[in-house]
């Protein structure tokens, strides 16, 4: 596909999206180096050593935390297992805890959107959320919870070693980078994963973007600015 291919095609998606303005935030040049370190915590040596499918295997049979208690069935991820992108939200909702898998309904929906329009459809990336395991009546999740549970997801990294991870959400967000930086200070900067050198993009929860459309452009922002990371122009 040529470039004018692509923005004619990108064009037309972010008018389903409902966004009319394109900005290009980081201009060619400017510095968007890593600006955080984020702390990743050990990974059992259980899960260490396995697959995928051992990986999703120990997910679901997982008892670590409170939330198995309430779960339908734990959630363990989507996609493409050779993916260069990573896209990570908060933990399921009541939808993916029915189906069996991350953002579905019409979170789900607009989020693959966006994907689209970034020129990564769905079943090109591989999703999935710090939690693993519903929280009832969508509750925040609690510390103890996401520490019990992250050593699943820094395994999921470990085994796709994404290009780049896109964090949809202030809670993923901040519990991926380790801050209480509100959401909309943390965009538009390219941070790294633990002591890795994988650039993490922040973007809006697409629940968020439903109930607030007016911030739709800002989200394209991110994307673009994903894009450029993994040489998309935007
Ligand atoms: S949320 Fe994570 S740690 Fe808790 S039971 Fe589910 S899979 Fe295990």
């Amino acid at each position: 596909m040529n470039p004018d291919q692509a923005s004619v095609r990108q064009q037309a998606v972010l008018q389903e999206l409902g966004v009319d303005v394109w900005v290009r935030r980081h201009p060619e040049g400017e510095d968007v180096s890593a600006e955080v370190a984020v702390r990743a915590s050990h990974v059992p040596t259980d899960i260490d050593a396995g697959d995928w499918s051992a990986l999703n295997q120990t997910i679901r049979a997982c008892t670590a935390c409170e939330l198995h208690r309430s779960r339908t069935q734990a959630v363990c991820g989507v996609g493409n297992e050779n993916a260069d992108w990573l896209v990570i939200g908060e933990a399921p909702g009541a939808d993916e805890d029915r189906q069996g898998e991350p953002f579905v309904g019409r979170a789900g929906q607009l989020l693959n959107e966006m994907l689209r329009a970034a020129g990564r459809p769905r079943e090109h990336v591989y999703i999935a959320n710090i939690l693993k395991c519903r929280p009832p009546d969508n509750r925040d999740p609690k510390p103890e919870e996401v520490e019990c549970c992250m050593p699943f997801l820094q395994r999921q990294i470990a085994l796709l070693q994404p290009k780049l991870i896109l964090v949809v959400g202030r809670i993923a967000a901040q519990n991926l980078l380790q801050t209480d930086t509100p959401i909309g200070k943390m965009r538009g900067r390219i941070y790294s994963y633990g002591d890795t050198d994988i650039p993490v993009v922040v973007t809006y929860h697409p629940a968020y973007l439903l109930r607030s459309p007016g911030q739709k452009r800002k989200a394209w922002e991110d994307l673009q600015l994903a894009m450029g990371v993994t040489g998309e122009q935007g």
